[in-house]
């Protein structure tokens, strides 16, 4: 029945054309935009910020950095996302978190790539407490973390960090706030400490927001003795634009 079942959804799959993991318009190939998604789409790129790539309006130099950067030197060791967080991004995701959309994990992955930094030796997912993942079923920054290994050749870690509480939603709390909920809320898995001890990292999610959760991953990571921990994500939320 099981074999029955993968061999039409695989002809399924065959016989349907291509759509866009958006909107679901027909397109041309597998992990493409449509036209209309890709022009509503802000890919994110130079010129941006030395530390944190925030995109600048013009060209300050190679060595310029942001006034929240200036202000307070970010513990990461660079953040990399593909997009601003935008409609397109949103549904995207939304279509791979509940639609069980997993292939849109490939697309994020893609879509990543040119901007994923080199020099990396290993690469951790932003892990979901078990709750969720018996809820939904996988962890979608584990998809696309094994999305741009399979590009890049770097290991990941999939269970390299322990989400040991489960935390509400950050949405409209407040720096400090955000820092308390998740004080305490990560750990290091044990049986991972000398894959990280001394590694360059980069650490992967969906969607970067505040920068509150991979902080505390961060911390839990260079507490280990990560040597540097970069942060990657599909879409980034843009200081004054809403996100969730
Ligand atoms: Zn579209
Ligand atoms: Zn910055």
């Amino acid at each position: 029945m099981q074999f029955a079942r993968t061999i039409l959804r695989d002809a399924i799959r065959f016989a349907l054309p291509p759509r866009c993991p958006s909107c679901g318009e027909i397109v041309e190939a597998d992990h493409r935009l449509c036209p209309t998604c890709w022009s509503q789409t802000e890919f994110l790129g130079q010129p941006a910020c030395a530390r944190c790539s925030l995109p600048f309006d013009h060209d300050r130099g190679p060595a310029a950095e942001c006034a929240a950067c200036i202000a307070e030197p970010p513990l990461h060791d660079g953040l990399h996302a593909a997009v601003a967080y935008g409609a397109v991004a949103r549904e995207l995701m939304l279509k791979l978190k509940y639609g069980r959309r997993m292939a849109h994990a490939e697309t994020a992955a893609r879509m990543m790539a040119r901007v994923v930094p080199s020099g990396l030796d290993l690469i951790v997912p932003v892990p979901l407490h078990r709750s969720r993942i018996w809820s939904r079923g996988f962890n979608q920054a584990v998809l696309i973390a094994e999305g741009l290994s399979q590009r890049s050749g770097v290991d990941v870690a999939r269970d390299a960090l322990i989400r040991v509480r489960r935390t509400p939603t950050l949405r409209g709390m407040g720096a400090s706030k955000r820092a308390k909920v998740l004080a305490g809320a990560f750990m290091l898995n044990p049986r991972a400490s000398q894959r990280v001890k001394g590694r360059a990292i980069l650490l992967v999610d969906d969607v970067y927001t505040s920068g509150a959760t991979t902080d505390a991953c961060i911390r839990v990571l260079k507490r280990a003795g990560a040597a540097r921990v970069a942060v990657a994500a599909f879409a980034r939320v843009l200081p004054d634009r809403e996100g969730d």
